[in-house]
């Protein structure tokens, strides 16, 4: 399918040597700019997935330092990675880089693969994430669509697509596959991801830094580009969870491979059901899951977290076990830690807030 709007050949030229000169002239020195190596180039392009630049650079630099090879990343637990990842969010990230490190590792002599096909193939690797690996590590001619992306081209050619419908989004891939010039893709790519990081912002575009304002078709409308999408409403869940004390040391669990947030450790609770109150909720869901009956003691925190698709309230108590064996039956393993040793487990960001009342309680 060709795009309505497709650009001629003429204006993509101009639009690429203008940005490549500003590009050389502007871009940031970023960690993962100074370097040639295809899985640091890999495991910056997975953290900066949905993540901001500025949050991604100290989780960059100390994963480089920890792991620095795909050997080293396959050969490591999975508690150590997730580890590294807490705080960054989208934890299936950094399960699914740990299984591509072992792919690569096991099968591909240690190599990340130079064909689109291959790298398609390991896990969570979606065109995104390709084309960038492919123009940025190998120079290959691909091209690379992520939001700031198709800000600028919705802007730059006044686009009715937004990304919304498969269909919107074949379009924009094919514009996006068209823009770079042959051999400097990587440099392109980058460039255009940088004029919308940094000039053609969402919200108050600086057109007139821009070194593409003389033949930009959206300047002067540049809000109503890209045209928005619905917003779905974000669903609200209230959740208890419990800080059970025993002898010095709390009780941990580990959530699950398979699912959200599957791997990462966490307080034992649960989700409240209509009309429950939160220690109600936290008595019948430790009855559940861990076959004991708990007593409910002081309440310690109240935290409310954003997660992509809906917004927590998550009420923390301190609980007690007078009696009884636990039989925990929904999670992969658990455990009797002391506060000190909390440090070493991966947890949910809404649950880290736990862990810095726990500590200051030590303190
Ligand atoms: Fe974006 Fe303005 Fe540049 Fe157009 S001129 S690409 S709207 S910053």
């Amino acid at each position: 399918m060709i795009p309505r709007l497709m650009p001629s050949s003429a204006s993509i030229r101009k639009i690429q040597t203008r940005l490549l000169a500003w590009y050389h002239k502007e871009k940031r020195d970023l960690p993962w700019r100074r370097t040639s190596d295809p899985y640091h180039i890999l495991v910056s392009e997975v953290m900066l997935q949905q993540t901001q630049v500025a949050t991604v650079i100290p989780y960059y630099e100390k994963w480089i330092q920890s792991f620095p090879t795909v050997g080293s990343l396959a050969k490591a637990p999975e508690t150590k990675v997730l580890k590294h990842w807490e705080g960054l969010g989208y934890y299936s990230r950094a399960r699914n880089l740990h299984k591509t490190a072992k792919e690569i590792h096991q099968h591909l002599d240690g190599r990340v693969p130079e064909s689109r096909e291959e790298i398609l193939k390991l896990p969570g690797i979606g065109k995104y994430t390709a084309g960038a690996i492919l123009s940025i590590a190998f120079n290959q001619d691909a091209g690379v669509l992520d939001g700031n992306v198709k800000r600028v081209l919705s802007r730059l050619f006044r686009l009715k697509e937004n990304g919304a419908s498969p269909t919107s989004e074949k379009i924009l891939w094919e514009l996006a596959d068209k823009m770079p010039p042959s051999g400097q893709a990587g440099d392109f790519n980058q460039a255009i991801m940088e004029l919308g990081a940094l000039v053609c912002l969402p919200k108050n575009p600086l057109c007139e830094k821009c070194p593409l304002n003389k033949i930009c078709e959206g300047r002067e409308e540049a809000h109503l580009f890209p045209p928005p999408k619905v917003k779905v409403a974000t669903k609200k869940i209230e959740v208890s969870a419990a800080v059970i004390l025993k002898n010095g040391k709390t009780y941990i669990q580990q959530r699950l491979h398979k699912g959200l947030m599957g791997g990462l450790w966490e307080f034992p609770g649960g989700k409240l059901e209509k009309n429950e109150l939160p220690e109600q909720a936290l008595v019948r869901e430790i009855q559940e899951e861990l076959g004991v009956q708990i007593e409910v003691g002081e309440k310690i925190l109240t935290i409310k977290h954003s997660y992509t698709k809906f917004r927590v309230t998550l009420h923390v108590f301190l609980c007690r076990l007078p009696k009884g064996r636990i039989q925990a039956t929904s999670c992969e393993q658990w455990k009797w830690v002391t506060i000190q040793d909390l440090k070493a487990y991966p947890f949910p960001a809404a649950n880290v807030k736990i862990l810095e009342y726990l500590r200051t309680i030590l303190q």
